[in-house]
Order: C-alpha cells, then structure tokens, then sequence
C-alpha cells in the first residue's frame, strides 16, 4: 500500500475517541501510511463533511454518537448488519461508492468469545439498555443461540420497540430462544437469573453514576460486561463485582475489535489486536 490512506473519526463530542491510537497502532503491523483525522461533526453538518471527506480522496471513516443513525442516510450500499442495526458506526469508499456497516456486534462477540472466552450458546442473557449500542449487537448476540435473551431498558417502551422491530427483522424461526423486554423494574429484573449481563446503557459515561439494580440480579452471574471503556473500573462493574458477579469486564476489547473489522473492511488487512488488548492506550 503505497498512497497514504485517508481515514477518520467523526462524532460529537469527539475528544475522547482513542479511533486515531488504534488505527496507527494496525497500520504501523503492516507499515501502511495512514493520516487519521479526529473531527467534531454534528448531525446538520454530516452530509457536507461527508461529502467532502470522500470527494477529497478519503477512504473510510468511524462513526459514533450521535451520528450512527444519520450516516446511513449518505451510502449507497447497507450491509446486513447495519440493516439490522439501522445504524452503522463504519462508512467507507469501494468502486466508486460508499458502503455503510456495522462493527459492534462483530467486536463484542470476538472479545466475549476469543478474549474472554465465553460461549453464548444456551446462556441466559440480560441487556440493559435499548439504545443505538443494544441494537448494534443484539444480532450477533441472538446468532450464537442463547437460551434466553432479556432487554431491560429505563424507558420500557423502546425496549419494547426494538424487540418487536428486531423480531420483524431477524429470522427467529428454528431457534429456541426466549426473548422478551421491559423496564428496570426488580419484578421484571429478578423473574430470572442470568449467566451474563451487559451494560449497553450509556450510564458510565457519567462518572460515579450507577443505575440501581437490585443486588440479587448478579448471583449466578459470570460476567457482567459494561460496554463503555475505562481506565478506572466502572460502577456497573464494581456493583456487579460486590454483587456477586464472578467476573466484571469493560467494552475495551470490543472497541479494539470492532476497529480491527473496520480496518479490514478499508485496507483487506486483518490486525493482530493482542498486544492492544494486553495495554489499553491511556
Ligand atoms: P444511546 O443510544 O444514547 O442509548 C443510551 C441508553 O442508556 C438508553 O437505553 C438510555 O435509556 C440508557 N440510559 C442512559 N442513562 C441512564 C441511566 N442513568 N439509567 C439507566 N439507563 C440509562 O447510547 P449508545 O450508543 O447505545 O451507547 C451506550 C454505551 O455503549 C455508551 O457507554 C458507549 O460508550 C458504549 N459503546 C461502546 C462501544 C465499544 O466498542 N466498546 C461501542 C458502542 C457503544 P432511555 O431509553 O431510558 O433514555
């Protein structure tokens, strides 16, 4: 790969985004020259950075908040896993048109199942939240044959909606999955327990903030995974971990993982993620 590849992040807030650190890290294994960019983008001014990101030579770009949904609106071509997300967190340019896809659910099951080691087949799942992140990877989730699935959301009724929707969507048929949504109630929570919990909520983004679960939810449970990343471990983790949660885990795997399929779907190359694993870029 001789030309400098154009890539970027866009999002807003953007300061945090550690897209920039992963991607040099990937193209330094195959001495790939990338300029990575880190722009603040609001939703009003997506379509022109867009436009003119890709019309300057650009080749792929990271979404994240809030623009997940808006950016399917600019591609030419959705991939089935952003279909089903109806978001995409990857744009990039191939024969002349742009393609939109989804990472997330991909990175979540690389980290569960080869870092963590973890296998979703027959497990008793709960996903707290029904947000663009619960969306993301709740198909990948139901493709590995949990027994049961569980979406616990804040506001019940988007939870209630994004099952139906996605019930719409997926091809249920032949699996002997139990899959059903509600509020955070405890009659809603405790009614099972669950092998894993995943925190899709954006509550660690507030520091110190926790969501108040009851402490019987996590007896049984092997892993709680709260999808955000940190340097510090979060509130979701350390109440699960004194609740009774054998183990606590953050999304800092998924994050490096999800950008390692992006970075394949730009460059065809496949990045070794362990030594990212290993050291989390402060
Ligand atoms: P989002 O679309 O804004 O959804 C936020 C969700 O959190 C909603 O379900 C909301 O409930 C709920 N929520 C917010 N504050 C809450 C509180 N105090 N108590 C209970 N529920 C609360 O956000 P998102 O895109 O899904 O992102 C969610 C999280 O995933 C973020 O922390 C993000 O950083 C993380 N994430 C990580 C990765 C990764 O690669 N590791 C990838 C994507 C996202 P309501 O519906 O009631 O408002």
């Amino acid at each position: 790969m001789d030309k400098k590849l154009k890539l970027a992040v866009i999002g807003k807030p953007i300061g945090h985004s550690k897209s920039p650190e992963i991607h040099k890290h990937f193209a330094n294994q195959f001495d790939a020259k990338i300029e990575f960019r880190k722009d603040e983008v609001a939703p009003e001014t997506l379509e022109t950075w867009l436009a003119d990101f890709f019309k300057d030579g650009g080749k792929g770009v990271s979404i994240t908040l809030p623009l997940k949904e808006a950016a399917l609106n600019y591609a030419d071509e959705i991939s089935d896993r952003a279909r089903l997300a109806s978001a995409c967190n990857v744009i990039y340019a191939k024969d002349e048109k742009l393609f939109a896809d989804c990472t997330d659910g991909f990175g979540l099951i690389k980290d569960l199942q080869e870092n963590i080691k973890v296998s979703l087949k027959d497990k008793k799942i709960l996903i707290l939240g029904a947000g663009g992140a619960a969306r993301g990877i709740i198909p990948s989730i139901i493709e590995k044959d949990p027994a049961s699935l569980k979406i616990a959301n804040r506001t019940k009724s988007k939870a209630l909606f994004l099952k139906e929707d996605l019930e719409g969507k997926l091809d249920l048929k032949g699996k002997s999955l139990t899959f059903e949504a509600g509020g955070l109630s405890d009659d809603f929570l405790l009614a099972d327990s669950y092998d894993l919990v995943i925190n899709s909520t954006s509550v660690s983004t507030q520091a110190g903030e926790s969501i108040g679960l009851p402490k019987a939810l996590f007896s049984g449970t092997k892993l709680a995974y709260d999808l955000f990343y940190s340097a510090e471990k979060t509130v979701f983790m350390q109440e699960a971990f004194e609740k009774g949660a054998e183990k606590v885990s953050d999304g800092w795997g998924m994050l490096v993982e999800q950008g390692a399929e992006s970075f394949r779907l730009w460059t065809n190359l496949i990045p070794d993620t362990s030594r990212l694993l290993e050291k989390p870029i402060d």
